[in-house]
């Protein structure tokens, strides 16, 4: 009897034992691993909150997101909430919904935190472990602030204007949208040009276009965006002038099907065309072409934060015969059939054989090298997104990171990349856009189109 309640009793302890033990272990045993992938950093007045619990869905006892903020706590999300969905994928169940203003009434701007908390059963359900992850983000919820300064906007087709507004908070980015090409402003202070001059750090000045394939009828307008995703866009008064662009048909020659292709198809390893020479020019005229102005346009993101050029017209080469205007748009023949359709987006100007080519304007070399269907080209910035490039030269007299002084030799004309006699290609680049040069070898134009917006504010005139 008496060794009958003494099993008993170990039987007791042992089972106490091996529960309250896994109790323990299913106590300190890991919740499911929590990310949360969005917002870094800034919540808006409307902001995507992203975020990925280890899966799979059916494992997760509860899940729950609270945004806190000055001592009070806000639910945003429950496990089972009606009209959300979750995502399962590889990564684990994706939760995506939208914080702000609408969501959260009293959201005030400043400090918060995101809270996000997951549990799943462990020990054949025992207990659950959870995890919780904290997110410290900055509430933002006042709109930025953009509106025009200057006045007399005239834009043509295939060319450039300036803009001067002021853009607040000082933080924000801002510019020019034309239809969903977007352009950066900079700040005036940045202009460097004489007789310009500003303290006020909101004013901006912004280079844009409206490219030569894009509508007379694409809407132009100022935006501006913050960290937190909030924006804001206002109208200003323009005028937009067609421009005609010449149409053209070219024969392609044998000279460029047996010489000039195989050599621009040696000198790159983009595309290796088969078949056909014609099908080996088509591929290189279009292709190449295409990869060739991706990679121009890329340079557009080294440009300096201020205007290199000082203020002069573009050096306008004007003791060279003008081959090709800027946006001919060609058609390529080949035995009787139309091969291919480009446009070509820059002048071809033309003078003796490796004549000196010189830098239309003050700026930094961003590119001196073969480049595809250019052959040899020098890219120059000249600051706020305004470009030069000079393509075909036979030779480099500058190095990538150069400062040239306007009229500085950059290097000599040539033939390489697709031209059939010696000539410089020259375009002017507007945020990696090709433009029309013509308008910047104008000393009236650069008077009226831009120096007298920079001037207008804070200048000294
Ligand atoms: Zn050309």
């Amino acid at each position: 009897m008496r060794f009958l309640r003494r099993l008993l009793l170990t039987l007791i302890v042992l089972t106490v034992l091996v529960v309250g033990g896994a109790w323990f272990v299913a106590g300190r045993m890991a919740g499911p691993a929590i990310e949360i992938v969005k917002p870094e950093k800034f919540v808006g007045v409307s902001t995507p909150v992203e975020i990925v619990v280890q899966g799979p869905a059916t494992e997760l006892s509860s899940l729950s997101m609270i945004v806190e903020q000055n001592g009070k706590q806000f639910p945003v999300y429950t496990l089972g909430d009606a009209g959300v969905e979750l995502k399962e994928d590889d990564t684990g169940v994706r939760l995506s919904q939208t914080i702000g203003k609408q969501q959260i009434p009293e959201l005030a701007s400043g400090p918060a935190r995101i809270l996000v908390t997951a549990s799943k059963p462990v020990v054949y359900g025992i207990r659950t472990a959870s995890n919780t992850v904290v997110r410290d983000v900055e509430v933002r919820l006042e709109r930025p602030r953009v509106s025009v300064i200057s006045t007399h906007h005239f834009i043509n087709h295939g060319g450039s204007e300036a803009v001067v507004y002021r853009a607040t908070p000082e933080d924000v980015t801002s510019g020019v949208l034309v239809g969903d090409v977007e352009y950066p402003g900079y700040p005036l202070s940045g202009a460097n040009v004489p007789g310009v001059s500003s303290n006020d750090p909101a004013v901006r000045v912004a280079f844009f276009a409206l490219r030569h394939d894009q509508d007379l009828k694409t809407p132009i307008r100022l935006f501006a965006r913050d960290e937190a995703g909030n924006t804001a866009s206002s109208s200003f008064d323009y005028r937009v002038f067609p421009k005609p662009f010449k149409k053209s048909r070219i024969e392609v020659s044998r000279q460029l099907l047996d010489e000039v292709v195989p050599a621009i198809l040696q000198g790159t390893t983009e595309i290796k065309p088969e078949g056909e020479p014609i099908e080996q020019f088509v591929a290189v005229n279009s292709e190449l072409r295409q990869k060739n102005n991706a990679r121009i346009a890329s340079f557009a993101a080294e440009t300096a934060p201020e205007i290199l050029w000082g203020g002069t017209a573009f050096h306008p080469f004007t003791n060279t015969g003008v081959q090709s205007a800027f946006a001919d748009y060609r058609t390529y023949v080949y035995q009787g059939k139309d091969v291919d359709q480009q446009v070509h987006l820059g002048f071809d100007l033309a003078s003796y054989a490796t004549t000196p080519i010189v830098a239309a304007n003050r700026g930094k070399v961003l590119f001196a090298d073969e480049l595809g269907i250019y052959g040899n080209t020098v890219i120059l910035d000249h600051g706020m997104g305004v470009q030069s490039l000079y393509a075909h030269l036979s030779s480099f007299e500058v190095k990538v990171g150069d400062m040239v002084e306007k009229e500085q030799t950059v290097g000599r004309s040539g033939r390489t990349g697709m031209a059939l006699g010696d000539h410089l290609h020259f375009t002017m680049l507007v945020n990696g856009h090709m433009v029309n040069p013509i308008e910047w070898w104008d000393a009236h134009w650069i008077e009226d189109r831009i120096l007298r917006k920079l001037r207008g504010v804070g200048g000294t005139n």
